[in-house]
């Protein structure tokens, strides 16, 4: 534990000095760092579970800690953040995140600006792995904005005032526990209740008893009835709830299908989209899709994930898992054309080493700071 802990201090007192050659970069003039100096990219990681505030309830799992890893990229004395978070049932570990990290060699590129190539190879070196990739891709964004000097919501030219409001999730438990997480979620203007188990009429009555307040529903895949399932979309829309994430199976496509088109209120596809592919087959399943950079590998492919979309006439939820907010930032860069941000992932956390986009008046609130944003609370690296 002791030489865990003199490793972080030590990899903190390097992480301040190259920060502070990162800040006078940006304080004078850049031209020289602005080219590709010839060295090659340089990644480093380090695990670091995420302790949750509250034990977290969805359908089919309970948990107090999220595996974490986060990771640095560095080129030329600049430093680029990412993050693998790993909720243990999309089947990553610190393990096969550490085996995936370990087998890359970022070292053969020298220009962090050709993102699709490194992108491709990360992509290409193991199948799966999502997680762990995104933690590569976030930090090569953040890497790359940071030489350009611009954050990526202007890069890919999106207007901050265009951030929607973001839920806060309420996840199942005890009515008085359920009181006070609403308490909590005063800041936030829609609340997102998760749903799937025998309790769900009592948990929407109970979050009804203390606000009226938009809700959406996350039923993770919970209800198997498409005609029990309809029947209780109708009750849910009388009780003011907005859209229903995941309410059957992924493999129950054409009853999915069957809910979408009879459904009074939204569906959107959570669990049954994961990647770009999955976007096509998602039309005619769902009416929107929930886009996650831990799903998709990251901000490249979430990007071209929203774009097609939208191109479909599709609704767009850009989500989260538990994460920093390394990653929620990244994902927020993305918020502007989205129809709904569910981004607190952060803040059901204790140990966040890291701060970055706010809620502010229940909306996401970009910083106009380049990369994704971030600025490191506690030094790990
Ligand atoms: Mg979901």
């Amino acid at each position: 534990m002791n030489s865990r802990r003199n490793f972080i201090r030590i990899a903190g007192l390097a992480t301040t000095i190259g920060l502070s050659g990162f800040e006078t970069v940006f304080a004078g003039s850049n031209d020289k760092k602005m080219k590709p100096s010839g060295k090659g990219l340089k990644l480093r990681f380090l695990p670091h579970d995420l302790l949750l505030k509250h034990t977290f309830t969805i359908a089919n799992s309970s948990r107090k800690t999220t595996p974490d890893m986060l990771t640095c990229l560095e080129f030329d004395g600049i430093f680029g953040y990412g993050e693998a978070s790993m909720p243990p049932y999309l089947g990553e570990s610190v393990d096969s995140a550490t085996k995936f990290l370990s087998a890359l060699d970022l070292s053969q590129f020298k220009d962090p600006f050709q993102m699709d190539d490194i992108l491709a190879y990360v992509d290409s070196v193991m199948p799966g792995n999502c997680a762990a990739k995104a933690s590569v891709d976030i930090a090569l964004h953040d890497l790359v904005g940071k030489i350009m000097g611009q954050p990526w919501y202007k890069i890919w030219g999106f207007d901050p005032d265009d951030t929607p409001n973001t839920s806060f999730t309420i996840g199942i438990d005890t009515p008085e526990v359920v009181r006070q997480k609403v308490a909590e979620a005063a800041p936030y203007n829609i609340l997102k209740v998760k749903l799937g188990m025998a309790t769900d009429k009592e948990m929407v009555e109970t979050i009804r008893s203390v606000t009226d307040k938009p809700l959406c529903v996350d039923v993770n895949q919970g209800w198997t009835d498409k005609n029990k399932a309809l029947e209780m979309i109708h009750w849910l829309k009388e009780k003011g709830v907005v859209f229903v994430e995941q309410p059957m199976p992924k493999t129950a496509i054409d009853d999915m299908a069957w809910l979408t088109e009879n459904s009074p209120l939204p569906t959107i596809g959570d669990e049954s989209v994961q990647r770009l592919p999955d976007v096509i087959k998602a039309k005619g399943v769902y009416n929107g899709i929930n886009i996650k950079l831990m799903k998709c590998t990251g901000m490249r492919e979430a990007h071209q994930m929203l774009t097609l979309a939208k191109s479909l006439g599709m609704k767009v939820m850009i989500g989260c898992m538990t994460e920093t907010s390394c990653a929620i930032s990244a994902a927020a860069q993305l918020s502007p054309k989205c129809d709904w941000a569910d981004l607190d992932g952060n803040l059901l956390i204790s140990n966040d080493p890291y701060s970055g986009v706010q809620v502010v008046n229940g909306k996401m609130t970009l910083i106009d700071k380049p990369g994704i944003g971030i600025s490191i609370i506690e030094a790990v690296f």
